[in-house]
């Protein structure tokens, strides 16, 4: 199974699409230990992401489409989410630079670079109650996968899976980074707002590529 450049569009528009249906939802989490936003800046960034999208199609770079989508998000959106996705879909582009199809392994390296970039980006820790505990159990559970040589579609939904069970490790979490660590003890018992945008990313790249 490979990624094919319009595969590749066809997961940036599934992600804006669960994010604007979701937006309310992702808003509401963000309202109870943030500042209401998150659902609100995430559909603005991936609707602006589209329509650069849209200007490139038929481009047939899958890196230069991604990174395109990383600056968008940079420039579009404010707050913490805005140059953390922007990262993460930069790093995506970064490691696609010049392809027009994507193998399992690709993925493999560009989720990893995404995930470090994000890292190094907001200095997270695993359980500091942020977006990463969905990214790196998404990105262990690839790993295992494809060292298990597993086929990509199998891959992407235990990445998928693990990263919906890192967001719902997020709840009793007392949130360390971000907005929601200015709440200390008050953040727990609430589920993180980017856990749960970035468990919609993988989610939808399970459902467009598996
Ligand atoms: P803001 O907090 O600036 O309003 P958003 O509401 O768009 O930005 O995004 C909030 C989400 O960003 C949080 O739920 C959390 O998952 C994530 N986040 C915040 N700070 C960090 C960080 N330093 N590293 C990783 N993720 C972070
Ligand atoms: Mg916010």
């Amino acid at each position: 199974m490979t990624v094919s450049y319009d595969d590749a569009v066809a997961f940036v528009r599934a992600f804006a699409g669960v994010v604007a249906e979701r937006k309310d939802e992702l808003t509401a989490l963000d309202s109870a230990i943030g500042d209401a936003d998150h659902g609100i800046n995430m559909n603005r960034g991936m609707q602006a992401a589209l329509e650069v999208v849209d200007a490139a199609q038929g481009d047939g770079d899958i890196g230069a489409m991604f990174k395109a989508v990383g600056m968008k998000l940079v420039s579009t959106v404010g707050g913490a989410g805005g140059p953390l996705y922007g990262t993460l879909f930069l790093q995506l582009g970064v490691k696609s630079a010049g392809k027009a199809e994507l193998a399992p392994a690709d993925w493999l390296e560009m989720l990893s670079a995404a995930v470090d970039g994000v890292i190094a980006r907001g200095k997270a820790e695993l359980e500091d109650k942020t977006m990463i505990d969905a990214l790196v159990p998404a990105l262990e559970a690839l790993k295992a996968k494809a060292a298990e040589g597993a086929d990509m579609g199998d891959a992407l939904r235990a990445s998928a899976d693990a990263a919906e069970q890192g967001r719902d490790a997020t709840t009793p979490l007392e949130a360390r980074r971000g907005r929601a660590s200015y709440l200390g003890p008050r953040s727990v018992g609430h589920q993180d707002p980017g856990a749960t945008s970035s468990a919609l990313l993988l989610r939808a790249a399970a459902s467009r590529w598996g």
